[in-house]
């Protein structure tokens, strides 16, 4: 087998880069490639950006923590609300993790940012070739080889050979598609509308991160480091609502005013409206090609756990192909990267983010009277709230995979 062919990563998303620097500073060459150029890589829309504590060890790994840390926030805490009473129900700190982790916080650093920094990493590494503006199109296997066919910024289509193929493309991967891969799951029928406004929420008690329990309008809201220091927070909205009508300045104001109780007029810096889908791949691995990240699964945001899950995907595939390719290991183990990543998919990020967005929407009082009251439980027993961030913040899932042969 020609171990000298460089493995090919598709997507420089959180995901794709993450990987490519993993393998890097393992000394494994890389060929990153990315549709979208130099000119465009930064007009994406606002997306992830709560950094859970495990996530952010593994940045730390490839020295991309560094660099985001003065980029964003430190969030110790998060808090749940219920905006019936417009009253606190329950606060969990990560300070209760001081033994746990170096990083007992979640940094909260937006998805476009981590890119940045990540992608100037990656094109000054001697082992990555970046191909922006590239477009992956198809690939063909071989016995010790995949070929991925590109279209490139001319127009041409040209054929990379490497070892290995990791779809890190995002939900429409293009490889999982090739692949037949069923992408296994549901799609909420309702859209979420995303508001980013410039206003500081703290003065109503809120903190940097907080989830907002009600039946008819429930949402999170989240703080970002400027310029403009801004707060993001989404809404469920009605699956016939007309997205011009949803999206008028008015009508935002107007959502804004209503949910926090005042007249005011919000500074608005953007707006987007998207669909939530719950999906896993039913698998992760065919022969040399597999998939990483959002190419693999998605999930609702409520929890921030798609990019975290993600990164988590990339260095368990980095440490294992490392292994392969250094001699260390057989091939076989990335069998067991599919066992250990789908189980994490499933029985972690799909249940705990459909079940996050049901306590947040819940409408029979009695339910909802019990899901509050069982959070407060949690919060105020030290013991019960460490067991209860070792979930949240994904060290629970880190653990139960090793478990995984
Ligand atoms: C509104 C919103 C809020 C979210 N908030 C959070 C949060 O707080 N925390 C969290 O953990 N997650 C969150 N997520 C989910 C998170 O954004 C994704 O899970 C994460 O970005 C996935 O990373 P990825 O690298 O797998 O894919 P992507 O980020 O989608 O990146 C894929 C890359 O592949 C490139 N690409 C695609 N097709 C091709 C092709 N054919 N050829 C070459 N390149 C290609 C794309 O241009 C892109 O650069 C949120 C998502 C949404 C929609």
């Amino acid at each position: 087998m020609a171990k000298s062919d460089p493995v090919v990563v598709v997507g420089a998303g959180p995901v794709g880069l993450c990987l490519a620097l993993a393998l890097a500073k393992e000394d494994i060459s890389v060929v990153l490639i990315e549709a979208l150029s130099d000119g465009n890589f930064l007009d994406q829309v606002p997306r992830a950006g709560s950094n859970h504590p495990t996530t952010l060890a593994f940045f730390d790994r490839i020295g991309l923590y560094a660099r985001m840390e003065p980029r964003g926030l430190i969030a110790p805490k998060f808090q749940y609300w219920d905006r019936q009473d417009n009253a606190l129900i329950a606060e969990f700190d990560h300070a209760l993790l001081k033994d746990d982790t170096r990083f007992p916080y979640v940094l909260q650093c937006e998805r476009i940012k981590i890119i940045e920094d990540a992608l100037a990493m990656a094109q000054a590494h001697p082992l990555v070739e970046v191909r922006m503006a590239t477009e992956f199109v198809g690939f063909e296997q071989q016995g010790d080889a995949v070929l991925a066919q590109v279209k490139n910024a001319a127009g041409e289509i040209e054929i990379i050979r490497g070892s290995y193929l990791v779809s890190c493309e995002g939900a429409r991967s293009i490889a999982r598609k090739n692949l037949d891969v069923e992408f296994e799951g549901f799609t909420y029928p309702e859209r979420t509308i995303n508001i980013e406004v410039a206003y500081d929420f703290r003065k109503h008690g809120y903190t940097e991160r907080n989830y907002i329990s009600d039946p008819v309008e429930y949402s999170n809201l989240f703080h970002w480091k400027g310029p403009p220091d801004r707060w993001r927070i989404h809404f469920p909205t009605n699956i016939d609502d007309d997205e011009n009508e949803l999206k008028r300045p008015e009508a935002l104001q107007k959502r804004l005013q209503q949910f926090l109780g005042i007249d005011h007029e919000f500074e608005i810096c953007g707006c987007n409206l998207y669909t939530v889908h719950q999906r896993v791949a039913k698998k992760f691995r065919q022969a040399r090609v597999l998939l990483a990240g959002d190419s693999a699964h998605v999930n609702s945001p409520i929890g921030g756990m798609g990019l975290n899950s993600g990164v988590h995907d990339a260095f368990n595939l980095a440490d294992k192909l490392a292994r392969i390719l250094h001699d260390e290991a057989d091939d076989e183990e990335l069998d067991r990267y599919e066992r250990q990543r789908r189980h994490v998919a499933v029985t972690h990020t799909q249940a705990q983010t459909i079940r996050n967005k049901r306590l947040l929407e819940e409408r029979d009082p009695a339910v909802r009277r019990r899901n509050h009251d069982e959070l407060r439980r949690q919060a105020d027993d030290p013991a019960l709230a460490r067991k209860f961030l070792l979930r949240t913040a994904l060290f629970e899932s880190l653990r139960e995979a090793d478990q995984i042969a």
